[in-house]
């Protein structure tokens, strides 16, 4: 059952941040390290990833959509989670086809971040040797980019403003909606709508309950 093994992915995988930004000066993890990490669990686990991409228009803008799907091939039973990512539309030094390619792999992380509950926060690492100063850590907040305005697939409306999370890490609107696909407003419509159907598990994982054969 995927979900067993999803369990115990989950809790064993450790993904290291083995890329650096010198720009922002924090480490971080790409979606093959990802890929690397997860390696050995998927063959002692007997499961397989598959990682899709979809170019998504919305309001005028292009999104990639990333589905990260593991599949357990011992019953067939899969779950899968999805990401989004706006292409950005004047990155300097960059052609159209790099642009695709940097928005894809950005989603592709995401994907596998949610569906493999990997925490991306830049400041709570704990791989990176101990160089992490408070004074590095507000550098990262810093760095979050500010005048991002990012455009919801869901609702449409923008979403401009940082939105600082329960563990009190500061996240761009861009990687909000990449994590979640949609605005903290939608967000938060979500939450109050799934309280009020008293429903134990989420939408989502109805449908890949159903989906699975
Ligand atoms: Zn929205």
């Amino acid at each position: 059952m995927v979900y067993k093994k999803l369990l115990q992915i989950q809790t064993s995988l450790k993904a290291p941040k083995s890329q650096y930004n010198k720009f922002g000066n924090y480490n971080y993890r790409n979606c093959e390290d990802i890929l690397e990490a997860v390696k050995p669990l998927l063959k002692e686990l007997n499961v397989v990833v598959v990682i899709t991409d979809d170019i998504v228009f919305l309001e005028g803008r292009f999104y990639v959509k990333a589905t990260a799907k593991l599949i357990d091939i011992e019953d067939g039973t899969s779950i899968e989670n999805v990401a989004f990512a706006r292409e950005e539309e004047s990155k300097t030094k960059m052609d159209g086809s790099q642009i695709t390619g940097a928005s894809s792999s950005y989603a592709r992380k995401y994907a596998l971040n949610g569906l493999f509950a990997i925490d991306d926060t830049r400041d709570s690492d704990t791989t990176n040797k101990g160089e992490n100063s408070d004074k590095k850590q507000k550098q990262a907040i810093k760095s979050t980019p500010r005048n991002n305005t990012v455009v919801c697939p869901k609702c449409g409306g923008e979403m401009k403003e940082n939105i600082t999370m329960k563990t009190g890490n500061v996240i761009s609107p861009e990687e909000f909606i990449s994590r979640y696909g949609m605005c903290d407003k939608c967000k938060k419509k979500e939450k109050e709508n799934l309280k009020n159907a008293g429903s134990d598990c989420s939408r989502e994982n109805k449908d890949v309950i159903q989906k699975v054969s």
